[in-house]
């Protein structure tokens, strides 16, 4: 990598819906990356809750003022995704041993197959527990779940 190329990471997700727990490590990792692309997969075999274009307006609303970031869907396999946008990196969030097992093989598989570094943050102790399945449960159910989105 020339020191003139930009660092452009893609942060995949399903974002069914954006949490505070995505917006933690998309802050956190600002400092470490000329562009972030948050990248909503549009995975046809999951059921989601929200629509791609609500997920994607709504990531779009939240980061309009900022330059750095850029949103997306895609479908297919993230690294090839990556690839198309010239991104080296790919960004995820780790809340606990589940999401490192997880992440541990698809990393290193994406290391080896396609030469894309995946790049982990910790999540924030007050926002560890937060997840989108979460949301949607407490969604279907009619509860409030207002403190745990942006
Ligand atoms: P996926 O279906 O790919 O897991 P998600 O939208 O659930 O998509 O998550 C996208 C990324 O954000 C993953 O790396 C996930 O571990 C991370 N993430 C989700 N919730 C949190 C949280 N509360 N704290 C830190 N990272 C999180």
């Amino acid at each position: 990598m020339s020191n003139t190329s930009k660092k452009i990471a893609v942060f995949p997700g399903s974002f069914d819906p954006i949490t505070l727990g995505h917006v933690d490590i998309i802050n956190r990792a600002l400092p470490l990356f000329d562009t972030i692309i948050i990248a909503i997969g549009s995975n046809a075999t999951k059921k989601h809750m929200w629509s791609l274009q609500d997920r994607k307006t709504a990531i779009e609303q939240l980061f309009e003022n900022n330059n750095a970031i850029k949103v997306a869907t895609y479908d297919g396999l993230t690294a090839t995704f990556c690839k198309s946008q010239g991104a080296q990196f790919i960004l995820r969030g780790l809340r606990n041993s589940t999401d490192f097992e997880y992440e541990q093989t698809i990393a290193q598989a994406n290391d080896k197959v396609n030469g894309i570094d995946s790049i982990f943050i910790i999540s924030s102790p007050e926002y560890g527990f937060i997840s989108s399945s979460i949301v949607r449960d407490i969604a279907r159910n009619g509860g409030d779940y207002s403190k745990l989105v942006p």
